[in-house]
């Protein structure tokens, strides 16, 4: 188990943006960054938006929200492993 303060961490230096990068090597377009749909296969149908921390595919409608959900319903990972990825990604050395 993960202790809480480091949960509490983890998920408030997680950017969405950045997992979506590191995962699908979305492209920036401005204020919005754009990934190949993973679920309906839409060519950038699947936009993160910073500013809210969110993504949704505009064609199928697969969504989340925070780093933490992108790496849940997007990428499927479970939540214990959607927090170890979150802390290698930003080099967080986990207990
Ligand atoms: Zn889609």
């Amino acid at each position: 188990m993960i202790p809480d303060h480091i949960v509490n961490d983890l998920k408030a230096m997680a950017r969405i943006e950045d997992v979506a990068m590191n995962i699908h090597g979305a492209t920036q377009r401005g204020k919005v960054y754009t990934v190949n749909c993973p679920n309906c296969k839409k060519i950038d149908g699947l936009q993160v938006v910073p500013a809210k921390q969110l993504a949704k595919c505009w064609k199928c409608g697969l969504g989340a929200s925070q780093a933490v959900g992108y790496l849940m319903k997007i990428c499927g990972k479970t939540y214990p492993e959607a927090l170890r990825y979150i802390a290698d990604l930003y080099k967080v050395v986990l207990p």
